[in-house]
């Protein structure tokens, strides 16, 4: 566990401005853009992205819940951007602690396949689609661990802390 936890960051911030391999988005199933986090991966990477997405969905359909997409990073620092959609919390009724997991899981399989080795995360499900903050703080460590634990490409993951709660509740998972 130590020695995984050194390839795991926590950060506060934007996560627009980061230079790494990839970012993750926050988005929903149309990848058509929306508020919050996929707004502002929109807004800094432009059109290009957008573009990509539409060329994604007119070939492969929606991007259901729990899967993740890949495009580049258009103007933004990172090369690439992966699009997951995290699950829309139901009081935890529609298996939404699995498709969580599967989010952060797919999301990290899909670096794999191309060569990322940073990868930064926002805190998926957490703002409009209103899954519980510690909750899915849990899930989300957890899940990126064991695949960290199993898989050695992947150099560093950074978990971007928006807001304060989500901050304060990963320093308190990651160094208790
Ligand atoms: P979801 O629909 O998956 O809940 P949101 O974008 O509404 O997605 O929220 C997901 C998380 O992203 C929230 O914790 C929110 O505070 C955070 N967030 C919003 N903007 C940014 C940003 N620029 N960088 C990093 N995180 C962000």
């Amino acid at each position: 566990m130590e020695a995984i936890l050194t390839r795991v960051k926590l950060l506060q911030g934007d996560i627009t401005k980061l230079n790494v391999d990839a970012i993750v988005n926050a988005a929903n199933s149309s990848l058509m853009g929306g508020g919050g986090v996929d707004g502002a991966i929109h807004r800094a990477g432009g059109p290009v992205i957008l573009d990509e997405c539409r060329q994604i969905v007119a070939r492969q359909g929606r991007c259901e819940t729990g899967c993740a997409v890949i495009t580049s990073g258009g103007n933004l620092p990172a090369k690439f951007v992966i699009h997951t959609v995290g699950p829309v919390w139901h009081r935890g009724s529609c298996n939404e602690d699995q498709l969580l997991a599967n989010a952060y899981l797919n999301s990290l399989r899909l670096a794999l396949e191309n060569g990322i080795e940073t990868i930064a995360f926002p805190n998926i499900s957490t703002g409009v689609y209103g899954f519980p903050k510690e909750r899915a703080s849990h899930i989300a460590i957890e899940s990126v661990t064991q695949f960290l634990s199993e898989n050695d490409q992947i150099k560093q993951v950074y978990f971007v802390c928006f807001d304060e709660e989500n901050y304060g509740l990963y320093n308190s998972f990651l160094n208790y």
